[in-house]
């Protein structure tokens, strides 16, 4: 069974969410069965400012839902050229750091810049979980064998060697991978490979809008896609976090 946990989830304290809260969320985590969910808003400069005011709300909510649900102090932090944005001193306030790749500057070697940032997040030592990794805003991301070539357009064209390589660092630096509901990544290549190298998974909303918590059957169905028995998935346990 897909594990009742959701580690990616926004808040009032997001720019672009709808209609999600710290409040809002927690109350749908308890009715949709959610034991353990973490609050994380988007991290894009190193001291984000609206970091005082989400502790003190984050600690009123978990008051209010204490002995129903477990939640977390997290973000959603971004990754610019190969280097998480948000100061060390801050991501160590937190139970769980999600990294995610947004953007590629214009004019870079797309694959290239992609393995620096996954790299370079996996090797912080602060990251626990890998956010929707083949995919970027403007971006479609494929996992091609062999050389990757010139992308055409818009495309980043991942070689297989380099997805493995990063795997490969992520489990033995214990960084799990998302299955992400709001984007519906990764793509299902990448899943199983992720799985065939013993890298956790941990299933997330990335929710944006309430719609968007408790959609177990996704997840499901996006191991079916890629072609994972549930049975062979390691799952991040949020017992050992922190
Ligand atoms: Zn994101
Ligand atoms: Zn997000």
């Amino acid at each position: 069974m897909i594990p009742r946990i959701d580690l990616h989830v926004h808040s009032q304290f997001s720019p672009c969410a709808e209609n999600v809260s710290v409040r809002g969320d927690a109350a749908l985590a308890v009715e949709k069965g959610i034991e353990v969910m973490a609050i994380t808003d988007h991290g894009t400069e190193p001291q984000p400012r609206w970091l005082d005011r989400y502790f003190a709300e984050l600690e009123r909510v978990r008051r209010e839902f204490e002995g129903r649900l477990t939640l977390l102090a997290g973000m959603e932090v971004d990754v610019v050229d190969g280097r998480l944005v948000v100061e060390s001193g801050v991501l160590r306030r937190l139970d769980v750091v999600v990294a995610s790749v947004h953007e590629i500057p214009q004019g870079v070697d797309a694959a290239g810049y992609w393995r620096r940032c996954v790299l370079g997040a996996v090797r912080s030592g602060s990251a626990r979980v890998l956010g929707h990794p083949t995919w970027i805003y403007g971006y479609r991301v494929e996992l091609v064998e062999g050389e990757a070539g010139a992308p055409e357009g818009r495309v980043v064209r991942l070689p297989v060697e380099h997805v493995l390589e990063v795997l490969d660092e992520a489990r033995e630096a214990g960084v799990a991978v998302e299955l992400n509901y709001h984007h519906r990544d990764p793509n299902p290549l990448f899943v199983k490979l992720a799985v065939e190298r013993g890298v956790e998974l941990v299933p997330d909303s990335d929710a944006h809008n309430l719609s968007e918590i408790g959609n177990w059957s996704w997840y499901e169905q996006a191991l079916r896609a890629a072609g994972v028995r549930p049975e062979a998935v390691r799952w991040l346990d949020p017992g050992k976090l922190g």
